[in-house]
């Protein structure tokens, strides 16, 4: 199945994210890991975003683009993706659809997790996330074991230092105002499923696991 999962940060898309690659068996493509991951390998691609990013430049949509083509095209997305942060802008939208028409490969489900803002900021300042394996917790919603330890490495889990309140309304009108229009294209597409991500975890996952299922 070829999914696509859009949300603000907050909106728990990580969480969701992980839920599916494990019941839907599907690889989790993130642009934002993979440019981690890319610049701490030190690869011509991770060069190529860590100059921007030094620069206090966004990646070019071509660099991306090529990205996602490239790992789209891997042996482990023949039974489909997960797109996870991108596309963000219209633009992005109509290059990732050339991509997959042409490869085969379209999207089949649009996942918009939308939150309200109060509830998001008492979900993003409480996030956690795994220095060793990316695992995301919440100290309220979802906490570790042992705190600051995760479950599943033993790793140490980080607060993230852009997790603050005045830079997540900031981030949360962006995203709204950006992904307005991919969101209306995929709609006028039928793509689009709403999700209500102000629930708790597991409504949140069952409407999803529901909304998945009837693409099947
Ligand atoms: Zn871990």
């Amino acid at each position: 199945m070829n999914i696509l999962i859009m949300g603000a940060a907050g909106s728990g898309k990580g969480t969701m994210a992980q839920k599916i690659v494990e019941s839907f068996n599907v690889p989790h493509i993130s642009t934002g890991n993979m440019f981690r991951e890319a610049m701490q390998a030190g690869t011509e691609l991770g060069r190529l975003a860590q100059h921007y990013i030094n620069h206090g430049m966004l990646v070019p949509d071509q660099v991306t683009i090529d990205m996602i083509r490239e790992r789209l095209l891997r042996d482990d997305c023949k039974k489909g993706y997960l797109l996870d942060g991108f596309p963000r802008t219209l633009a992005q939208a109509l290059a990732l659809e050339e991509i997959v028409i042409n490869i085969d490969k379209p999207i089949q489900i649009v996942l918009n997790l939308s939150v309200e803002i109060d509830v998001l900021s008492a979900r993003v300042t409480g996030r956690r996330v795994c220095e060793s394996c990316k695992t995301i917790y919440h100290i309220k919603f979802q906490p570790p074991k042992v705190e600051g330890v995760c479950d599943l490495c033993g790793g140490r889990l980080q607060h993230r230092s852009d997790d603050t309140l005045e830079q997540l309304t900031v981030r949360l009108r962006e995203h709204v105002l950006l992904t307005k229009p991919v969101l209306d294209h995929y709609a006028a597409e039928g793509l689009v499923q709403y999700i209500d991500a102000t629930q708790e975890i597991d409504e949140v996952w069952q409407d999803i696991k529901k909304a998945l299922e009837n693409v099947r």
